[in-house]
């Protein structure tokens, strides 16, 4: 894989190591198509349109970013972004189909039938006063507060994270621009901060974050250089806005390596503040199997191309912390249910103080909670409810999904698997065989009432009945 990489890079033997790599006059080492292996047909024909228009208009521009780096790698880019020595209004003077969006920066969306093409103009890094104090200002901890400040090519190269993600390519010339050693540290499969790196995520926290995400989701180590001030500088995160960190961690958590990600986000001390419950993930025999296995399946879900769910994944990193509140309060007297709805308000608050979890996702979180109990109830009414919900399949892989990780019974698993596809008949047979135990306790419930003792809400009498979800 490597070797051939590297021969499609610089041609097999193309160039002999050790050798300085040529470099034209404003220090840009350039790439020809023999040398980098990037075939036009890899692209989308909307980036290479945008290339092409604001060229033939006199304007710089390149395909940048994730998608250089990816094509590189023989791997297909998510999305295709333009940088461009064009303004905004310039941009949009060139393409009839287009909007300028975005407050911190302006950057350009160029629609075309089933692809939108992010076109930004060449931008600049500097913190200092004088470059431009309006548009470039950092905080006390050193985070660039506003960097909106226009540059050219080169400016724009090194304002960019990490080396790997510097690059420039020019799809009418077929040429790879390299001003930060991005090809050869690809190629070495290092994740290396442009710069000094603790100046580097001072500016912007975030970038420990993605080194962790970019490492795990490429297969790259990350230089010792720039890992090094991640662990002493992991508090930073707690100054970025919290909407951001949701964003970032999201893009984590859907990469299709979540579960690496999260191991690397641990091995660098990153989680402390963003997700406790990454100390469990790896050690707690409870939680560990669980968690471990709803990561997994989500990278399942996304290499089989499959759709996944924010709420679900969420509903099962914080099901242990939330069942955990819930017995917490059940033990200091206050009832089943109350003591749930409680539990699963305090667990969603807690979490938005450091990843804002939109709102809109809490009812489906809390109805995937909220069913759990449920299953371990299969009378004839409260089966047929459970099933006639109207996200029973979701609810129903959550229970499933516990069942596996040892959390629940199998066996009521298996029930419900059958049940939910039996016919009506095969469905009455299986109820009969679990009415009996439940009138049994309804009754024995009935009594201890009478005699004084409180009775429970059925849903949850059950849940604490041993197969409840510890
Ligand atoms: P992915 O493949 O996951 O999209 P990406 O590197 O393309 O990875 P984006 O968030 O799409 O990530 O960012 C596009 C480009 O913008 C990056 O390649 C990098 O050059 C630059 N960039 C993004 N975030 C930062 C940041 N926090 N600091 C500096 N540059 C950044
Ligand atoms: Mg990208």
């Amino acid at each position: 894989m490597i070797k051939k990489f590297i021969e499609k890079v610089f041609g097999a033997g193309r160039v002999p190591k050790g050798k300085p790599a040529k470099r034209n006059a404003d220090g840009w080492r350039v790439y020809t198509q023999m040398e980098h292996g990037i075939h036009r047909d890899d692209l989308s024909q909307a980036a290479i349109s945008v290339c092409d228009g604001l060229q033939r208009e006199g304007y710089q521009a390149f395909v940048v970013g994730g998608a250089v780096r990816d094509l590189l790698l023989g791997r297909h880019p998510k999305d295709f972004d333009v940088a461009t020595s064009a303004t905004p209004e310039q941009v949009r003077a060139v393409f009839r189909r287009s909007r300028i969006i975005g407050r911190r920066f302006r950057i350009v969306h160029v629609m075309f039938r089933d692809e939108t093409i992010e076109v930004s103009t060449f931008r600049s890094n500097h913190t200092d006063a004088d470059a431009n104090e309006q548009n470039s200002r950092a905080d006390e901890h050193g985070r660039l507060l506003r960097d909106n400040v226009y540059g050219n090519q080169q400016d724009d190269a090194v304002r960019r994270d990490f080396t790997m993600n510097a690059l420039f390519y020019d799809p009418s010339r077929e040429e790879v621009w390299d001003s930060v050693h991005g090809v050869a540290d690809i190629q070495s499969k290092r994740v290396v901060m442009i710069g000094d790196p603790e100046a580097r995520y001072r500016e912007d926290p975030v970038r420990m974050l993605r080194a962790a995400r970019l490492a795990s989701k490429l297969g790259f180590t990350i230089d010792a250089a720039t890992e090094k001030p991640i662990r002493p500088l992991s508090p930073l995160l707690d100054n970025v806005p919290t909407a951001r960190l949701f964003d970032e961690m999201l893009k984590l958590l859907f990469s299709g390596h979540a579960l690496s990600g999260l191991e690397t986000m641990r091995e660098l001390g990153l989680h402390k503040g963003l997700l406790p419950v990454l100390d469990k993930l790896f050690d707690d025999p409870v939680v560990s199997p669980f968690v471990k296995l709803a990561l997994q399946r989500t990278d399942q879900r996304i290499a089989d191309d499959k759709g996944v769910s924010p709420a679900f994944l969420f509903a099962a990193l914080f099901w242990h912390p939330m069942v955990a509140r819930w017995r917490e309060l059940e033990s200091r007297g206050v009832r089943s249910l109350q003591a749930m709805h409680e539990a699963m308000d305090e667990t969603l608050e807690q979490q938005r103080k450091t990843l804002a979890i939109p709102r809109r996702l809490d009812p489906m979180i809390k109805e995937l909670w909220i069913a759990q109990p449920r299953f371990l109830q299969r009378s004839k009414g409260k089966a047929y409810r459970l099933l006639g919900q109207p996200r029973f399949r979701a609810c129903y892989d959550f229970f499933e999904l516990r069942a596996e990780a040892g959390d629940a019974d199998k066996e009521v698993a298996h029930w419900w698997e059958t049940f939910q596809f039996a016919d009506e008949h095969v469905r009455e047979g299986m109820l009969l065989a679990d009415d009996e135990p439940a009138k049994k306790k309804r009754r024995r419930r009935k009594k201890k009432s009478a005699a004084g003792g409180e009775a429970q809400p059925p849903v949850l009498a059950e849940a604490n009945s041993g197969n409840g979800p510890e």
